[in-house]
């Protein structure tokens, strides 16, 4: 949905601005000023008029996530916990953020943070501290595509609800696998047959059923079976044979953001792509910045950043709506360029006068 502004096709064209907007009158856009951009389809009938027509050569920005999923080094899994309301996302998550912090990165200043990366047996694996499937469907209108895995909790005292139904929807339209953690196993009226079953109508059948899901069976409270999740995950990534490009610029998702009184933006982001440094020049959205400091989730400093790899970025200019995507370019010119460009493109988007298009108004007059 590119728009064009008036001033600019006049110009282009040679012609008066005034002269211009007057035929959008004539043509029946009454209410369009010097102010306004039309969108394609109306630029190209009254550049017809002009004897003109509208090329596209406008600067366009590399896709630079997604094309790589077959590329590169193996790496992590990026995991999302989704279910019910109740049902244990957060227990979960701090269980593992808890016994990992504890356990790897002692003396680490702890604070709440959107993502986490731990080790396993079996390998590392990141998690997204997004609970509930809004912030999920957030990040992927963004088109962010962030999750590999997403972690389906299910409470074996209250079995499928509404929301893991949604869940279960969201996870297969992004065509993201689902592993099950049937959770609370350590209350006596859990009863995991029981959620067994009620999974099965949903089309998550389990491994001991001859289905291909694999269902875990935790307590978040306890930690019970949540190692044996972690492992799960970890192999479920090594099946999917998950890859990144490990050099070259680096390129990811702003998970979070927020301006810090005394270290000004901090983001939080995924590297997806290439290798992260200290001293990068860094775009995301419409801020950019040189990278001044890089700290893991649990506050500690490092160097550099690969793929699957969350990290704090000390040094944008703003701060950068969660589900952005951010890259690495070669100068803090080359930021600046596509900064304004895009500044351009909001205000040309937002210039667009609301109401039907004159093609549309064409047709409906037929
Ligand atoms: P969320 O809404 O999915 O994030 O659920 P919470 O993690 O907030 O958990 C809801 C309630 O269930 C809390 O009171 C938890 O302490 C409790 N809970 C979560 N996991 C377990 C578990 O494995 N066993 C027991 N007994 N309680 C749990
Ligand atoms: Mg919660």
């Amino acid at each position: 949905d590119e728009a064009i502004q008036i001033s600019d096709m006049a110009h282009q064209m040679g012609v008066k601005a005034s002269r211009l907007i007057r035929t959008l009158w004539g043509m029946g856009m009454r209410n369009i000023t010097i102010n306004n951009a039309v969108d394609v389809e109306t630029a190209e009938l009254v550049a017809a008029e002009f004897g003109y027509t509208i090329e596209n050569v406008s600067f366009q920005e590399d896709e630079f996530i997604g094309a790589y999923e077959d590329e590169g080094e193996l790496r992590a899994p990026v995991v999302t916990i989704m279910g019910h309301v109740d049902h244990g996302k957060t227990t979960l998550l701090d269980h593992i953020r808890k016994s990992q912090v504890a356990g790897g990165e002692a003396g680490g200043i702890t604070q709440h943070i959107g993502a986490y990366r731990v080790e396993t047996d079996q390998g590392p694996v990141v998690f997204i501290d997004t609970p509930g499937h809004e912030a999920f469907g957030a990040m992927r209108s963004r088109g962010a595509a962030v999750t590999d895995i997403v972690v389906l909790i299910v409470a074996a005292d209250d079995g499928v609800m509404p929301t893991t139904r949604e869940a279960i929807a969201h996870a297969k339209e992004a065509e993201v696998p689902i592993v099950v953690a049937i959770n609370k196993i350590d209350k006596p009226d859990s009863n995991v047959g029981r959620v067994e079953q009620m999974l099965m109508k949903e089309g998550l059948v389990g491994e001991k059923f001859g289905g291909e899901t694999t269902i875990a069976h935790i307590s978040a409270k306890t930690g019970e079976g949540v190692n044996e999740l972690l492992e799960s995950l970890a192999v479920q990534a090594e099946v999917l044979e998950l890859r990144a490009p490990v050099e070259g610029p680096a390129a990811g998702t702003v998970i979070e953001s927020r301006v810090d009184k005394g270290r000004g933006t901090v983001a939080t982001v995924l590297v997806q792509a290439g290798e992260l440094h200290k001293g990068d020049i860094v775009v995301a959205n419409e801020f950019s910045g040189k990278v001044r400091g890089l700290y893991t989730p649990a506050g500690k400093k490092v160097k550099n950043a690969l793929p699957s790899t969350p990290v704090e970025l000390l040094g944008l200019d703003g701060a950068p709506p969660a589900g952005e995507r951010f890259h690495v370019v070669d100068s803090e010119k080359d930021a600046r360029q596509i900064v304004s460009h895009r500044r351009e493109q909001r205000r040309r988007k937002e210039s667009v006068l609301s109401g039907p298009s004159l093609l549309e108004r064409i047709k409906s007059k037929k």
